[in-house]
């Protein structure tokens, strides 16, 4: 029979993967916690209209990149490609935003169809942070300090910081315009893609990577020429914060967001380490997301950084993860001692103890050898010969300490556990 596969893009993490997993979980619960942000928790299923209007017809994550069907009961459905737009059904369908400014934080598994390379799946993970419900520039410089600090507790070196601001919406619709006229001005110097995107989505094209546009577009107009005196005052005033934190930042003014709904600050989080998939974190204020899906004027901030982007780089800068290993391996073989074993574990982990229990019944030459690979502290071994004497030995893993040997009793006795370390 032919071997099953997982499908292309779509990747396992096996046990010795996870535990930088988890530590970059714990480390984000921490920061959050610390910032009061809220976990938020949405299905991994949408109907698809809510990504066509939260994220945008033109865009490629719709055209091109969504996992859609049709469910049984005909309707269709799509695996979330990203999370902003469900953050923002979920605290419309639930009236949150009804009481005040709300600070939201998720995490788990997206879905696009690219063309899988390193740093690029189709299954893959986010961590993000939403804070609806405020304009003040100063949330844009906390969201963005909270990415930052993030990223540095992490212990990811060499990032670089990108902000550029889109203006306000009518500044936009101005540039926009302008943008639209010079690209049509230039239609035949473009590439195809960009050609496709003139009407459709012109301020995409400045995010271009093709080589022959990025250079023309080195003459065309620029937004940062169109900010009313409010939007720049603004922007100038994230820029200060940023300072103010001592956070570095360089301007990117190619950086975008090609829909209406964004505005004002955009950001990349840029690593130098990660080839053609650079960015880390990308993020951005989105004032008018809320009102698109059906809510009131909201204006609204977030950020979603590549967990599995951030792997990599934590993996080549071989930063130290630190795992808890087992306080206690239990090596056991003979009926009687095996029924001990398991309720020694038992006891052993209801207080609070890391425990492998070897339930494999094989020699104790080998249960040895896997009590030395478990990284435990101590093995307690137990057999026919200790429950003779009604005694458990203790065999300390990592020093040359000789073996000590207990009371069965005494070591079930929950306020003896002390007695248990050498
Ligand atoms: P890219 O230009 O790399 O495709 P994007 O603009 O599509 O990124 P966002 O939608 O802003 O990405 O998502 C935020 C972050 O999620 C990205 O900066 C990246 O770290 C990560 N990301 C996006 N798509 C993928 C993917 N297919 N595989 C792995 N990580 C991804
Ligand atoms: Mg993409």
């Amino acid at each position: 029979m032919e071997k099953l596969q997982n499908l292309r893009g779509m990747v396992d993490l096996l046990p010795e993967h996870t535990p930088l997993w988890q530590f970059i979980e714990e480390t984000a619960r921490t920061h959050f916690r610390r910032s009061g942000v809220n976990e938020i928790r949405t299905p991994l299923l949408e109907p698809t209209e809510l990504f066509a209007r939260g994220i945008g017809e033109s865009t490629d994550v719709v055209n091109k990149e969504m996992y859609s069907f049709f469910d049984r009961g005909d309707r269709s459905c799509t695996l979330r490609p990203e999370g902003t737009a469900s953050i923002v059904r979920a605290a419309l369908q639930h009236n949150l935003l009804a009481q005040g400014p709300q600070r939201f934080w998720y995490s788990g598994p997206m879905f696009r169809y690219e063309r899988p390379q390193a740093g690029r799946q189709r299954q893959f993970h986010q961590i993000g942070l939403e804070l609806h419900g405020y304009s003040d520039p100063r949330s844009d410089v906390e969201a963005i300090s909270i990415a930052w600090d993030l990223l540095m507790d992490l212990g990811v070196k060499r990032l670089a910081l990108e902000l550029n601001t889109l203006g306000s919406i009518s500044d936009r619709i101005l540039y926009r315009q302008k943008l639209e006229t010079w690209l049509s001005d230039h239609f035949n110097e473009l590439d195809e893609d960009s050609r496709a995107r003139v009407s459709s989505n012109p301020l995409r094209i400045l995010d271009s990577k093709i080589p022959s546009t990025k250079e023309l577009l080195k003459k065309a107009p620029l937004l940062s020429n169109e900010l009313s005196a409010e939007s720049s005052e603004r922007f100038a005033a994230v820029r200060e914060g940023l300072a103010n934190l001592g956070i570095p930042f360089k301007i990117n003014p190619y950086l975008v967001r090609g829909l209406d709904y964004y505005s004002h600050t955009a950001f990349e989080i840029i690593s130098d380490q990660l080839g053609a998939q650079s960015t880390v974190c990308g993020g951005g204020r989105y004032d008018g997301l809320v009102e698109q899906l059906g809510g009131h004027n909201t204006p609204a901030i977030g950020w979603a950084l590549g967990v599995e982007r951030l792997v990599l780089l934590i993996m080549q800068g071989n930063i130290p993860i630190k795992i808890p290993s087992p306080d206690f391996y239990i090596i056991n073989k003979g009926k009687v001692a095996e029924a001990i074993a398991l309720t020694l574990a038992r006891q052993l982990r209801n207080s609070g103890m890391i425990v492998e229990l070897d339930c494999s019944k094989s020699a104790f030459s080998k249960q040895f050898k896997r009590a030395d690979r478990s990284n435990a502290l101590q093995a307690i071994i137990l057999g026919e010969e200790e429950v003779a004497r009604n005694q458990i030995r203790i065999k300390n893993l990592r020093t040359n300490i000789s073996n000590r040997s207990l009371n069965i009793e005494d070591f079930l006795d929950n306020s003896k556990f002390s007695i248990l370390y050498c």
